[in-house]
């Protein structure tokens, strides 16, 4: 159908890697829409905090699914989510969402509709879209593919200049050990490792892959 002639950028790597800056800055330069994948999961965690569920109980959370409605747009280019008519907004970035957020992201059936959700966007246009299993398993056809590092002591101060307590760390380990698409370099993707890059480094990093790898031409001017 019409994902034929869209071109998927897939971008992974763990938490606060600096993965989404780099989407963002460069669907800004290239005008993709840009989709922001960890959002959904956080809806769904927000969800089972407003339902009182426990995380880890996978069939309270499963039946969830079926009360809900996961609403999945765009606006001003950027990926939008809503759980039945309210916009949780800054309420996905609080801590008691990252403290649940991989505990859900483990279950199969949240896993099989989000990944639903993602692959649809691409109806929409050219997309670049952030995770932990874009290249692995929503698009593992997409020659983009770009895996986003950096080292732990960042990561962590990345997290603390932004004021929000996360352990990054404990939640990358739950998102790589899982056994349902857990965090791993897809095949073929090329790994950046952030640490000491600028992001307009990373972005022009980013558009030397997608040269590399033939993106279209009118695409590639864009930037
Ligand atoms: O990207 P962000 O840190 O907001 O993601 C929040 C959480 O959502 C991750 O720690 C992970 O558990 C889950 N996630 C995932 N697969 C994705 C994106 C996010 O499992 N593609």
């Amino acid at each position: 159908m019409g994902n034929v002639q869209h071109i998927a950028v897939a971008i992974d790597g763990p938490a606060a890697s600096g993965k989404s800056s780099a989407a963002r800055a460069l669907a800004k330069r290239l005008g993709l829409i840009m989709v922001n994948t960890g959002t959904m999961y956080r809806a769904i965690a927000w969800a089972t905090i407003q339902q009182g569920i426990d995380p880890t109980d996978t069939q309270a959370v499963i039946e969830m699914l079926g009360r809900i409605e996961l609403s999945c747009g765009v606006e001003n280019g950027f990926s939008t989510v809503f759980v039945d008519e309210n916009n949780p907004g800054a309420a996905l970035r609080q801590t008691a969402v990252n403290e649940r957020v991989s505990k859900v992201a483990a279950i199969a059936e949240v896993r099989a509709l989000l990944v639903q959700k993602q692959r649809d966007y691409l109806e929409l246009g050219h997309v670049v879209m952030e995770g932990r299993d874009i290249g692995s398993v929503v698009f593992p056809n997409t020659p983009f593919k770009i895996y986003i590092d950096a080292s732990e002591e960042v990561r962590a101060a990345r997290r603390a200049a932004e004021g929000i307590e996360d352990a990054v760390g404990q939640r990358d380990a739950e998102d790589s050990k899982r056994k349902a698409s857990p965090l791993v370099v897809a095949e073929g993707a090329v790994k950046i490792d952030t640490s000491e890059m600028t992001l307009e480094e990373v972005v022009s990093a980013i558009l030397q892959v997608l040269r590399e790898r033939g993106a279209p031409e009118d695409l590639l001017n864009r930037a």
